[in-house]
């Protein structure tokens, strides 16, 4: 059998550990401090613990740190990672520079089972859930892992259906014993799995982002089949509850497809849908995916769109396109793809 990680445990889970060990209760917080602050790759690092506690710590548990098995770079400095997952999937994180802000966009899944048609992540199908340990690897693993500002849940698979390690992961990121990340500059984004939403809502300060694609019912359930069991109008409904103006930021994702939601009517019924609520909206350029047959929306028919939105009262702003040419933007994280293992 394999050792168990202790990258992913978090402080109360490692005390768990000393207890198990016959460690003193301190043990663990020098272990978290370790795994963390110090990001330690191996056991033996951990110089403060007894020579003897190390040694048995050893004989069971492993750290638990895998670098990245790939990379892509692009043009415009994007980077692409591609890390083990789950059930044969490689998963991908992306890191993001733009001035002053080195973003990473995380994954939560091997694949999804959400089924998004325009996603090619949901094409693959789910291979499995990524555990905590799994998710903190890529924020501690990517070569630019000191210089980054900023997380964003937004990689392969929906967060919220992978909650228990998506919320345990917030918890490592955020706590003082951890990675002591303010939550503001952490986001979660999720199609709006309603139960879900609200524990992200109660039990984090996170900013969270919510796909809509479309305010029209029917036309999203096209879309999102997400939309029979949870209605973007039921989220919205929740979300009006919850304060955005303050704390923490609430934004509406919205990829625009030429001729399938990008006219002013869809803007307007958006504006309608949005009333009340403190969100903005970010508008998202698609990139084109095999077998979809939305093309992306003209840069025209975007900024109309924008400026409508703004008219209405609700803010706006047209995501700038990032990492096309690796295949690192929205929707287009797949892992890697059959053709690329049967090489
Ligand atoms: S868009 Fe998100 S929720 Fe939908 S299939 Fe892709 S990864 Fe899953």
């Amino acid at each position: 059998m394999g050792k168990e990680k202790l990258l992913g445990k978090t402080l109360e889970e490692l005390q768990a550990v000393c207890e198990a060990e016959g460690l003193k209760p301190f043990a663990a917080k020098q272990m978290a401090q370790w795994l963390y602050e110090k990001r330690a790759t191996e056991i033996g690092e951990m110089t403060n613990l007894s020579k003897a506690a190390r040694e048995r710590l050893e004989e069971r548990y492993t750290v638990g740190r895998e670098a990245p098995v790939a990379e892509t770079r692009s043009s415009d400095g994007t980077a692409k990672y591609l890390f083990p997952g789950a059930g044969g999937l490689e998963i991908e994180a992306v890191m993001i520079p733009d001035r002053e802000r080195a973003t990473l966009c995380v994954s939560s899944q091997a694949g999804c089972k959400m089924n998004c048609r325009f996603c090619m992540t949901g094409r693959q199908g789910f291979h499995g859930n990524l555990d905590a340990g799994a998710i903190i690897n890529q924020v501690l693993s990517v070569p630019e892992s000191q210089e980054l500002t900023n997380i964003v849940f937004m990689g392969m698979g929906e967060p919220t259906d992978n909650l228990p390690e998506v919320l345990k992961a917030i918890e490592i990121l955020t706590a003082p014993w951890g990675l002591a990340w303010s939550p503001k500059r952490i986001t979660v984004s999720t199609i709006g799995n309603i139960p879900g939403l609200m524990r992200l809502l109660e039990e984090t300060k996170v900013h969270i982002a919510v796909s809509v694609h479309s305010p029209f019912a029917d036309e999203r359930a096209g879309l999102m089949p997400v939309e029979r069991s949870w209605p973007v109008g039921k989220v919205v409904e929740l979300l009006r509850g919850y304060d955005f103006a303050h704390q923490r930021r609430l934004s509406m994702e919205y990829i625009m497809w030429r001729g399938i939601n990008d006219d002013l009517r869809h803007a307007e019924a958006l504006a309608r849908l949005l009333r009340g609520t403190d969100a903005r909206v970010n508008l998202i350029r698609f990139h084109r995916i095999p077998d979809f047959e939305g093309g992306p929306a003209e840069q025209k028919r975007m900024e109309a769109f924008r400026d409508r939105l703004n008219e209405l009262g609700i803010t706006a702003t047209i995501r700038a396109s990032r990492g096309e040419d690796i295949a690192a933007a929205c929707g287009m994280l797949a892992g890697k793809d059959k053709q690329q293992q049967e090489q």
